[in-house]
């Protein structure tokens, strides 16, 4: 890169980074994207949503965000108890005459219900969209997260299971929206002198690519990693009573970044937040996530003070949910070692 002088503007090691990722996910367009909030803007503006979207509330902020930075309202959807994935019937109770889209997001690598959401899409006229920032190297229906619904969008922040530093993506087998948001991404410009209309600068870096292509090489040994570590909470955690580790999909092949548990006060003894005050004091780095739902965040408190009324099991996940450090740079002896000092904390014997 620093011989050829080229960092950025649709550079080599980005287009590589675009074919390989749209053999890797089995798309026909990979276009990167500076962050993942940046790609989903430009997916939401290549769509021409509008109106309202419908998005789980259970979900990290930026994804409410990236609908509401766009002029759009979010419309919070309640989440299944089984999946903490968006619950179709919520979200088919959810559409207006307003509504535009809805915004699925497959949480903690686990695919939510692509089919029954795309027959609501299709059944009222509706855009689907899929933020699968969580789900990289997941599969869905037995093919990989990427090429569900009109466009998925990925973040490859440094603290997801792929990365770039930063960086982002929206995948879509669309050639039209695929081009649309190939432009957008750099100010609208199709040409040397002309433009399609608006734009801004999404773009990834070469160095960013590069980061991209070195981990794409390593992903199989990442993921690996990550299994390892999961596997290690799993067997560790087993005997607590009153936290149950959630599960991935039977068979569907997860990422394994996340290790996440629901805490059942009753049978733990502890309460969730004193069990994250505990560990955090050992420097055990567990914390609530996600808490609270976007709803009650804001804007949306101040904007829709009364969404909280429909999302009951959005407040039952948020109140009970707890995400352990994992991935792939964690030792599983360091595992042992929170496993053991839940195990302590919890009083269980074994
Ligand atoms: C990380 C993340 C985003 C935002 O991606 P950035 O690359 O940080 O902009 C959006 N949605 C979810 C679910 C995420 O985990």
């Amino acid at each position: 890169m620093l011989a050829r002088r080229w960092f950025t503007n649709d550079g080599p090691y980005v287009v590589e980074l675009e074919r390989r990722l749209e053999d890797h996910l089995g798309v026909r367009h990979c276009v990167t994207a500076n962050s993942g909030s940046a790609a989903m803007l430009l997916a939401i503006r290549g769509l021409d949503l509008s109106g309202e979207v419908i998005v789980p509330s259970f979900t990290f902020v930026g994804t409410a965000h990236s609908v509401a930075w766009m002029g759009l309202k979010p419309v919070f959807c309640d989440i299944d108890r089984a999946t903490w994935n968006i619950d179709p019937t919520a979200c088919e109770a959810a559409v207006t005459p307003n509504t535009s889209a809805i915004l699925g997001v497959h949480l903690f690598g686990r695919g939510c219900n692509a089919a029954a959401l795309k027959r609501i899409a299709t059944s009222h006229d509706l855009r689907l969209v899929f933020d699968a920032a969580h789900a990289f190297g997941c599969s869905l229906e037995g093919r990989r997260v990427g090429g569900f619904g009109d466009a998925e969008v990925f973040s490859f922040h440094a603290t997801k299971s792929f990365h770039t530093f930063e960086g982002g993506a929206v995948t879509t087998d669309d050639d039209v929206l695929a081009s649309k948001l190939r432009a957008f991404r750099s100010h609208g410009i199709s040409d040397l002198d002309r433009t399609i209309g608006l734009g801004t600068n999404a773009r990834m870096s070469e160095v960013c690519a590069a980061m991209g292509l070195a981990n794409l090489d390593s992903y199989e040994a990442t993921l690996k990693a990550s299994h390892t570590v999961h596997q290690a909470y799993e067997r560790g955690l087993e005997a607590v009573p009153g936290l149950d580790l959630r599960e991935s999909a039977i068979n569907e092949e997860s990422n394994w970044h996340y290790v996440v548990a629901e805490v059942e006060e009753a049978e733990c003894g502890l309460s969730r937040d004193s069990l994250i005050e505990v560990l955090r004091s050992n420097n055990v780095l567990a914390r609530r996530y996600f808490y609270p739902g976007c709803h009650a965040l804001e804007p949306y408190v101040t904007e829709q003070p009364d969404a909280g009324r429909l999302l009951p099991e959005t407040e039952r996940a948020a109140a009970r949910s707890i995400l352990f450090p994992a991935g792939s740079s964690m030792a599983p002896e360091d595992v042992d070692r929170v496993c053991a000092l839940v195990r302590d904390l919890v009083g269980c014997s074994s």
